[in-house]
């Protein structure tokens, strides 16, 4: 079975390679070693979800119903930014820090 890795910028639980220096999210495109030199991971994160979450990898394709928001709420990081989904599968999305009562709704738009 093949081994994955969690990235603790934003949370993607599918990297093919440990955090370690060289290595890419990705998902977010964090290069460890290099984007987190000096800068937390939290900033990181932050920058991320300021951008919008974007898929970052145009090797690696984003895994079927990859969510970014989802992913962030579910792994509990800390962040302070209130996503602004552009999806249109979150018609709303809550969540502030640690929250625990972040609070997604979902509302198919499957017809
Ligand atoms: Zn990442």
């Amino acid at each position: 079975m093949k081994r994955q890795f969690m990235c603790p910028v934003c949370a993607f639980s599918e990297m093919p390679e440990p955090v370690a220096e060289g290595n890419i999210c990705p998902c977010c495109g964090t290069e460890f070693g290099y984007d987190d030199d000096g800068v937390s991971y939290r900033q990181l994160r932050d920058d991320w979800v300021a951008a919008n979450a974007p898929w970052f990898s145009p090797v690696v394709d984003a895994p079927i119903n990859w969510n970014p928001w989802l992913q962030l709420l579910f792994s509990e990081y800390d962040y302070a930014m209130r996503p602004t989904p552009h999806r249109n599968d979150i018609v709303e999305t809550t969540a502030v820090g640690h929250s625990v009562d972040a609070e997604v709704r979902l509302c198919s738009t499957a017809a």
